[in-house]
């Protein structure tokens, strides 16, 4: 099937030429390279390659069902009408966020997709007008970086934000460039130090199998954490931190009280990711030290399992999943392809269960959507909740007076009562109502602990008055 898209395609987009100059089917293949890598199935990949026909040639949709099926239509259709809504200020940025999440729960690989074929146009960003190279870094920094982080692909968010970050703000992504230069250097030096007295008390502690390496911060989240630290380099204690993988989850926590025994901790930054993991999945222990010579530094601890889920979010997992009943299943047709076409014959040793497109989608969408919704502000801010919210629940998870203060609902442009459950992608207006009061009704039907607790305190201040 990879194999006939890619004919198909290269065909449709024979003659073409990116604004690069280089032939247009070098795109969908990159966009196509990328879903490989990270570990899809093929109709996704068949999909990757196809995902510009409908938009830049006169392929029509009848045609590629035709050839490919129901599935890889929808994806390819999915991802030519998420590509029309251009990003213009937060009305479209809240649209287009809508978009997404509704494909997300149609068929989330819909959202692979454009994020690979985002993915190379922001590497490719030089080659267009300023004024249209200012808007797509925009748009990929607002929209497409967070849903990259919300599906727990952290790699690829950041990814997108530091190709972004020299045209929304060249100045201060050069300012950055210089501080990065001066202080990475001393740093890693400094760590390097550091590494042997661990690695000795690892060893004592009886932790033989482990990597340990060091992670910079990457650009655009140095330059965030920054502006909330008052610009103040030395107080980012996390620029670059230590990475332990262990062999296994005790073992972390037992790497964790030797790293302690070496160094005491700072008070208030140990996080354990593990044992309460955040929204988007992420698993890991963090903590400060006061290390060598009293530097601060930060040390990040997990398995081999949870790093491979922190960089690649929800693939990784499905993959991790289900690695205990893969098929080996070789493409005969492979040696048609192109020579060129490295990636494809890559396909032939991937360990994938091809059968099983249904499965991984399913596998995605129980993990992904069975237990969290997410609904969209108004301004475009994308607000993460259990299944079975309410308004209610939203409003609180913005902002507790404005839970406090709710009349009323609107979604999707719609007035809807308080108790309403609200679906992914809706978009949420709250009418408030200044000084009103929450209701002993709405602990009825909210879904949130935190809105829970918001009400009760509420309801209990006002019965202490009483008293
Ligand atoms: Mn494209």
């Amino acid at each position: 099937m990879v194999a006939k898209a890619y004919a198909f395609a290269e065909k449709k987009h024979a003659g073409q030429k990116r604004k690069t100059g280089e032939p247009y089917f070098n795109h969908p293949i990159a966009a196509a390279t990328q879903l490989l890598k990270w570990g899809l199935d093929e109709e996704t990949i068949a999909a990757g390659l196809l995902h510009d026909v409908l938009e830049d040639t006169e392929t029509t949709p009848e045609e590629i069902e035709k050839e490919f099926g129901e599935k890889i239509t929808a994806i390819v259709k999915g991802v030519s009408k998420i590509g029309k809504i251009k990003y213009r200020g937060k009305e479209a940025q809240a649209e287009l966020l809508r978009k997404m999440m509704l494909s997300l729960s149609d068929d989330v690989r819909t959202v692979f997709v454009k994020l690979a074929d985002r993915l190379h146009n922001m590497k490719t960003l030089g080659a267009l007008p300023v004024q249209k190279q200012k808007r797509i870094a925009l748009e990929t920094a607002e929209i497409y970086a967070p849903l990259a982080y919300r599906l727990g692909m952290r790699e690829l968010s950041g990814e997108l934000e530091d190709l972004a970050f020299p045209f929304i703000d060249p100045r201060n992504h050069e300012m950055i460039l210089k501080l990065v230069e001066k202080y990475y250097g001393k740093r890693e030096r400094y760590l390097l130090k550091v590494k042997p007295i661990i690695e000795e008390a690892l060893f004592r502690g009886g932790i033989n199998e482990y990597e340990i390496s060091f992670r910079a911060k990457k650009y655009y989240s140095l330059f965030k954490k920054l502006k909330k630290y008052g610009m103040e380099i030395e107080n980012i204690y996390d620029l670059v931190a230590f990475r332990i993988i262990a062999p296994t989850l005790e073992k972390c926590y037992t790497t964790l009280g030797i790293i302690h025994s070496l160094w005491p901790p700072v008070p208030g930054r140990i996080k354990d990711y593990i044992a309460n993991p955040k929204p988007n999945g992420y698993r890991s222990l963090h903590t400060t030290v006061f290390c060598l010579d009293g530097k601060i530094t930060e040390f990040q601890i997990r398995t081999k399992e949870m790093h491979e889920e922190a960089e690649n979010g929800i693939a990784a997992h499905w993959i991790y999943k289900r690695a205990g009943e893969f098929n080996k299943i070789k493409y005969k047709n492979l040696s048609q392809l192109s020579k060129e076409a490295e990636w494809v014959r890559k396909t032939e040793k991937q360990k994938t269960d091809f059968k099983s497109a249904e499965g991984f989608i399913n596998a995605l969408k129980v993990d992904f959507f069975k237990d969290r919704i997410y609904a969209i502000t108004p301004k475009g801010e994308v607000i993460d909740l259990p299944a079975k919210a309410t308004p209610v629940d939203f409003a609180y998870k913005v902002h507790s007076l404005l839970g406090h203060e709710t009349v009323g609902a609107r979604v999707n442009g719609k007035i809807t009562p308080l108790n309403f459950k609200l679906n992914s992608g809706d978009i949420v207006e709250i009418l408030r109502q200044k000084g009103k009061k929450p209701s002993k009704d709405w602990l009825g039907f909210v879904a949130t602990e935190s809105a829970k607790d918001h009400i009760k305190n509420y309801l209990n201040k006002k019965e202490r008055i009483k008293n």
